[in-house]
């Protein structure tokens, strides 16, 4: 069977490599993919938000199944496009429809759903331009910190966490006045601040049933000690010391069950990846977000730790068949370490040469995203360049061989975190 992976971050990389080891696989697309994708699979020159392009790609190449990585496209209703065709709705598509994918596209959506569900999250409201007094008084009553958060998909950089009045005021006026997000930010939700440690759960789920993937925490910050701006992301460990059986069973009860039957009863046609954000307050879960799709780069902290052949699993979402699912993972932990261009998430230069990837040990899984060949030669071609995971035993053993495949590779400038897991060193379940 021929797949077609929509995206071209370290994420479908890894997605790539994995369904790579599925017998039923046949050839790997990516669109558009990287150098990384190249190499084994075939990198799809096409405009993955441009669904007619898509479709004659997946009727001429004869594609059976689609995993789209990341959100824009199921926000854009790619899984409705090819469920509405006579001609295109055989293909799998692993990812929810556009009703589904709002849990991600609008903040206001997600917390009125999980209001309505009694699923355990900060305490809101949302306000629009035309209640921007409102808005001011809410926040002149609130507690500080507070978080206020553009409504629509903002790459990651819609969330700002206020200190004082003055700081939220600013960020209100340039959400909701100045359109800082654009349309995005026509809506703001305005949040409690809640203390806690944050941890990323991922379920594949047909709405019904739902198969429990590994766990992750990831480390957004590009600084070391978590400081400084907000990135994509710059590491990620699975699993996470401190997420116990107990933890867990909280997590089932009071956020995945309802989730789900908030999911059927808003008859939202789900079938797919559902990243669920949490932060645990005192050892009680939270939501602070979902995500329509896997994240980068816990991605590639999970799947190096599923045994599993994860095509199968794909094909048990569609044959509504997950419940009998067993998924079988890897105890070891992996640990995920990002090379980045030096001076991102602000301005960077592309186009600098890779080396010292043959010096990464066999072991050690590498994973591209801003990556692109240029004569033959690997360059960097964006702000998260790299992605490398060990995996070992334990948790130290995975961070040093992760540390220094990273050190490894080189280029003019690259950063990289060397502090990735040294949060949750000594924790236990
Ligand atoms: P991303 O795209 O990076 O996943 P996002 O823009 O969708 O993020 P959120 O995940 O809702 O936005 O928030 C981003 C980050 O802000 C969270 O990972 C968390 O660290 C912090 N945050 C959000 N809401 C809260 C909250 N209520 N209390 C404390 N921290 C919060």
């Amino acid at each position: 069977m021929n797949v077609l992976i929509i995206g071209s971050g370290a994420r479908e990389h890894a997605i790539a490599w994995k369904l790579s080891q599925s017998e039923y696989c046949d050839k790997i697309f990516v669109a558009p993919g990287n150098a990384g994708t190249s190499e084994f699979h075939t990198n799809a020159s096409i405009d993955i938000h441009d669904f007619n392009e898509l479709a004659k790609f997946a009727t001429d190449f004869n594609i059976m199944m689609i995993v789209v990585g990341q959100e824009n496209a199921l926000v854009e209703g790619i899984h409705d496009f090819f469920q509405e065709s006579e001609y295109l709705k055989h293909i799998l598509v692993v990812g929810p429809k556009k009703a589904g994918a709002m849990l991600e596209g609008s903040k206001d959506f997600c917390k009125n759903f999980l209001q309505k569900y009694s699923i355990p999250t900060a305490r809101y409201q949302t306000f629009t331009e035309d209640t921007y007094r409102n808005a001011v008084e809410y926040l002149k009553n609130h507690t500080y910190p507070v978080v206020l958060k553009a409504d629509g998909l903002a790459a990651g950089k819609g969330v700002i966490i206020a200190q004082d009045f003055e700081e939220a005021i600013d960020a209100l006026e340039n959400m909701l006045r100045h359109r800082r997000f654009g349309k995005a930010s026509s809506k703001v939700v305005i949040e409690e601040y809640l203390v806690g440690i944050e941890v990323s759960v991922f379920i594949l789920t047909d709405g019904k049933d739902y198969v429990l993937l590994p766990e992750a925490k990831d480390y957004k910050r590009i600084g070391e000690g978590d400081t400084g701006l907000n990135t994509g992301g710059m590491g990620a460990v699975s699993p996470v010391p401190f997420v116990n059986e107990a933890f867990m069973q909280k997590v089932k009860e009071r956020v995945i069950e309802p989730t789900l039957r908030g999911m059927q009863e808003e008859k939202l046609e789900y079938t797919g990846f559902l990243f669920i954000g949490l932060i645990s307050v005192n050892g009680e879960p939270y939501v602070i977000e979902y995500n329509v799709r896997l994240g980068d780069p816990e991605t590639e902290a999970i799947l190096p730790r599923i045994k599993s052949d994860i095509f199968e699993m794909f094909r048990a979402l569609h044959d509504h068949t997950l419940g009998e699912y067993k998924l079988e993972i890897d105890p070891r932990t992996a640990a995920t370490v990002f090379l980045v261009s030096g001076g991102y998430p602000e301005g960077f230069e592309k186009g600098k040469e890779i080396t010292g990837l043959e010096n990464v040990p066999s072991d050690v899984l590498v994973f591209h995203a801003g990556t692109k060949l240029l004569n033959d030669k690997l360059v960097s071609n964006g702000g998260r360049v790299i992605a490398v995971t060990a995996l070992a035993d334990t948790m130290d053993e995975a961070l040093a061989k992760a540390n220094a495949a990273a050190e490894a590779i080189n280029w003019q400038d690259r950063n990289y975190r060397r502090d990735i897991g040294f949060d949750l060193k000594g924790m236990h379940a």
